[in-house]
């Protein structure tokens, strides 16, 4: 049988009981397997988020937003490459993020 030791009195009890025998504290059951559902949140998250960033940035050097000018002048490269690399990098964390979630 497993055998745990007792956080309260330091005995050695089965692993399975949720009371000591010996002091009668409740022991809460020690679960190893994290929790699957929390797996992949982290990166989808992000990636959305990046997502989300790029198609700001798109819409405000576009000049979508005409009457609110960005105050700075934004490179026409720079809204060319970069936009374009953060809304593939979030895409690429949010689909990461989804394997994940499928494979737990
Ligand atoms: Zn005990």
């Amino acid at each position: 049988m497993e055998m745990r030791q007792c956080a309260f009195c330091g005995k050695r009890i089965a692993a399975h009981l949720n009371q000591c025998p010996f002091c009668r504290e409740m022991v809460p059951q020690v679960r190893l397997s994290r929790s699957s559902s929390a797996a992949g949140r982290q990166p989808i998250r992000r990636g959305l988020l990046y997502m989300l960033l790029a198609g700001v940035i798109y819409y405000f050097a576009a000049g979508y937003a005409k009457p609110l000018q960005v105050p700075i002048t934004i490179q026409p490269s720079v809204i060319n490459y970069l936009a374009p690399l953060l809304f593939l990098s979030g895409l690429g964390l949010t689909l990461y993020g989804l394997i994940l979630k499928v494979k737990s």
